[in-house]
């Protein structure tokens, strides 16, 4: 028992000691231990907020730093848009400048080539008209009287005097002029011709050269023939930008008929041209020594041309004494109901075969 006891007692004493230093471990370890540990946390944290801290110094540093390099981006950035903008706007201002100076050049363009379009249908609306009162005055509806007054062989050194006297006989006064470019050379020819055209006159075809038997070149055959009044077409255009539509044979077709040159006729119809000869004459041309007198010329222009309800008087504009008679012949024509008037290709007058 007492062994028993012993061996209780040691067990209960072993047990016992142990219990007390375990005690005696827990006391130390409450008294010593957790504080260091929490000393160590908290250095530790001590640390880790220093570091954020740090961190957190230098992101906003760098953060302020690129904002800056941003900010001036930016401001760069604007700057160059304002520049670009501006350098836009005038661009475009300049376009549409450039636009605008198109369709201006585009509509005279456009004028352009409206123009003898225009002037056609202006020709044409006064051609009717006039074609009208040829018809009146053809059948007695009216007391007026036409007189298409014709200056052969110009432009000449004295077709400014008689353009001139047109002018001062007044806007209504016209006559037709039948050039030739050869014919009688001036210095201010072509002056003359666009003066011709501009003051309302009716400018037309008289052929290049004129002449007629001697040299042969227009009535030498129908490929001359075309040739020559092709040439003058051609000159007339380019110095006034409008073609003549009416030929006057040099010499008249009178003169010769059919004998005159076979197909001419045809030439001219190919061309799209009108002919005329004439039914009243001042008998102006020729050779020098019998040309009339400028009284004799008014005599037959008032004598001839009250015979013609529609008259065509023959005249050239290199005689002098034939612009006296026309400055004279004229106003007294006008006082007897007669208008002058520039020829026209839809006139009943074409292909009149002259009288005289
Ligand atoms: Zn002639």
């Amino acid at each position: 028992m007492r062994t028993f006891f012993r061996v209780i007692n040691s067990i209960f004493f072993t047990v016992a000691l142990i219990a007390a230093a375990f005690c005696g471990y827990m006391v130390y370890s409450v008294m010593h231990y957790p504080q260091a540990e929490h000393d160590a946390e908290i250095a530790d944290i001590k640390s880790q907020t220093e570091k954020t801290k740090t961190d957190t110094t230098a992101a906003l540093e760098e953060g302020e730093e690129r904002l800056a390099f941003l900010q001036a981006d930016l401001r760069n950035l604007g700057d160059e848009g304002v520049e670009l903008a501006d350098r836009g706007e005038s661009l475009q201002t300049e376009v549409e400048a450039k636009q605008l100076r198109l369709a201006e050049l585009e509509a005279n363009v456009a004028l352009g080539e409206d123009m003898p379009g225009s002037v056609e249908k202006a020709r044409k609306a006064y051609a009717d008209k006039i074609r009208e009162l040829e018809e009146k005055v053809q059948n007695g509806e009216t007391s007026v009287r036409i007189c298409y007054w014709t200056l052969d062989d110009g432009p000449t050194y004295i077709t400014k005097n008689f353009l001139d006297a047109l002018d001062e006989m007044g806007e209504h006064v016209h006559v037709t002029f039948f050039t030739a470019n050869e014919a009688n050379n001036s210095p201010d020819e072509e002056e003359m011709l666009r003066r011709e055209m501009t003051s309302g006159h009716s400018v037309q075809n008289h052929s290049y050269v004129h002449s007629t038997l001697a040299s042969g070149s227009v009535y030498r055959s129908t490929e001359s023939f075309r040739e020559q009044v092709q040439q003058q077409d051609d000159w007339v255009y380019s110095v006034t930008g409008f073609h003549p539509t009416i030929f006057r044979f040099p010499g008249g077709y009178h003169s010769w008929g059919k004998d005159l040159l076979p197909g001419a006729l045809d030439v001219l119809e190919e061309m799209g041209y009108k002919w005329i000869d004439w039914n009243c004459n001042l008998y102006d041309a020729g050779a020098e020594e019998n040309l009339p007198t400028s009284s004799l010329e008014v005599t037959r222009a008032l004598t001839q041309i009250p015979e013609e309800p529609i008259a065509v008087m023959l005249g050239h504009d290199w005689n002098m004494n034939t612009l006296v008679a026309m400055k004279t012949a004229i106003p007294r024509l006008m006082k007897q109901g007669y208008v002058f008037l520039p020829l026209f290709p839809e006139s009943v007058t074409m292909g009149m075969n002259a009288k005289r």
